[in-house]
């Protein structure tokens, strides 16, 4: 069910750390209530009366009998200068599951609500704390796999997207101005060229943006190994793994099921599939036709497709087309006769492969660096602002919708101009959510955990 305004009229509570043991578990309350609700449950250790903003408070929270069930740190933020810029409380508790379920028991009994997933995010959103795409780069810094990834999703969540997007929004603003001028005086002068020249503004500020993003949650598997039964794909995903993630063996087509491992290479995470080999024109089982296919749908979701092949009788053949590989790799190096390493080495490089050997390790850490390359020349830089797949869909719009307005310019199309910047904006729109649908925000933040 969709959050109406109401709603934030409630005063809601979480539990915004893990479940589990830990040292210390953290209670939010959020709303017109939260201050209220504290002071009945809260005991503050010292004489002073009320509470101070913003200042972590020493206390005890005890129970309806009057016991005292944890000795806790309170804070009050008022709002608006709160997270969810609404008034706001915390308790730092002891972090046992018991202590954190009797707290939010006591704080339901006097009138808070239990919040949704990502409601206090959602209210920092409603109140304007927040545009959109800060709000979503909170769950990407939660996500994130890597520290340039945390270093990317700190850069959308100090403002760096909104202050890009609220630059081109300017630049948008002002071409519209123009354009409307132009339309109700048609006979002004020079209108055009200052048009076209607020245009390439525009381009330019867009196509900075889409250098500095990184396009996360596109694709399904990220790096997928293919090529022919036996060359030795399920050996060279161990060695990057430093451990046995698929069986290697000599009979042909152990691998039948894609299987995956999480790797760090160069800074990003990485999850490498390895799939059933690829066989053509043979006499298959169900079961391999079915592991064909299962590596065929891993393909085609792939970012980069690796193909791995083997040296055979000092010859290293390369993918085919129809593959539309993203890096060659020719493995088993070590089989090469002395005689023909350096002739094979620099055909293989010829054509844009890299020789390598999973059982020597030779041109393993090459094999890894481009991988890293290659996946970043598809999803952008590793530290890059994150953009989902909805962020991603907008930008492209906006940038398709500023390309139409600068022809519709070049052709005197004025009203078609309009249109198109109207286009450019609504999309902007839909990245600072800006008139969005409630049951689109309802989706993104129902991705946040509770307690976010
Ligand atoms: P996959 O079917 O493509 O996953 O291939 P595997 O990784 O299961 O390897 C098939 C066979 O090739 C196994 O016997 C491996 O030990 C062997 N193999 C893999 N890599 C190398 C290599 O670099 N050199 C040599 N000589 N043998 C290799």
């Amino acid at each position: 069910m969709g959050l109406r305004a109401q709603d934030f009229e409630d005063t809601i509570v979480a539990q915004s750390t893990a479940e589990g043991l830990a040292a210390i578990g953290v209670v939010r309350l959020s709303g017109p209530a939260a201050k209220k609700i504290l002071i009945r449950i809260f005991r503050q250790q010292s004489a002073q009366d009320g509470l101070p903003a913003r200042q972590l408070v020493r206390g005890w929270v005890e129970n309806r009998q009057g016991q005292a069930i944890d000795d806790v740190l309170a804070v009050f933020f008022p709002g608006p200068g709160s997270y969810t810029g609404q008034d706001l409380a915390e308790i730092h508790c002891h972090g046992g599951p018991t202590v954190l379920a009797t707290i939010i028991d006591l704080l339901l009994a006097e009138g808070a609500r239990p919040a949704r997933p990502g409601e206090f995010t959602r209210r920092a959103f409603e109140s304007g704390k927040m545009d959109l795409s800060a709000a979503e780069a909170v769950v990407q810094l939660i996500h994130a796999g890597s520290q340039a990834q945390l270093v990317g999703a700190c850069r959308s969540l100090s403002g760096e997207l909104t202050q890009r997007l609220d630059a081109v929004l300017e630049r948008l603003e002002t071409l519209q101005a123009h354009l409307e001028a132009k339309l109700d005086f048609s006979d002004e002068q020079d209108s055009q060229q200052i048009s076209l020249d607020a245009c390439h503004g525009l381009q330019a500020e867009i196509a900075a943006m889409m250098t500095v993003v990184r396009r996360v949650d596109v694709y399904q598997d990220e790096v997928v190994f293919c090529g022919r039964p036996n060359v030795g794909k399920s050996s060279l995903i161990n060695r990057l793994a430093g451990r046995s993630v698929s069986i290697v063996s000599p009979e042909p087509g152990t691998t039948r099921d894609a299987v995956s491992a999480q790797v760090q290479l160069a800074g990003q995470r990485v999850s490498l599939v390895d799939t059933a080999g690829h066989r053509q024109n043979e006499n298959l089982g169900p079961i391999d036709r079915q592991a064909g296919e299962v590596a065929q749908a891993k393909m085609e979701a792939a970012a980069v497709r690796v193909w791995v092949s083997e040296v055979k009788e000092n010859v290293a053949s390369p993918p085919p087309e129809a593959v539309a590989a993203h890096l060659w790799v020719a493995n088993k190096a070590d089989l090469l006769a002395d005689n023909r390493c350096e002739a094979v080495h620099r055909e293989v490089e010829a054509k844009g492969g890299l020789l390598v050997s999973a059982l020597s390790g030779d041109g393993l850490e090459r094999m890894a660096q481009e991988i890293a390359k290659a996946l970043c020349g598809q999803l952008g830089p590793v530290d890059g602002i994150p953009m989902s797949c909805r962020q991603q869909a907008a930008l492209e719009k906006m940038a398709a919708a500023g390309q139409r307005a600068e022809k519709a310019l070049g052709d005197e199309m004025y009203e078609l101009a309009a249109e198109d910047v109207k286009d450019a904006i609504a999309a902007v729109g839909e990245l600072k959510g800006r008139e969005i649908e409630t049951d689109v925000l309802d989706r993104i933040f129902g991705e946040f955990c509770i307690g976010k």
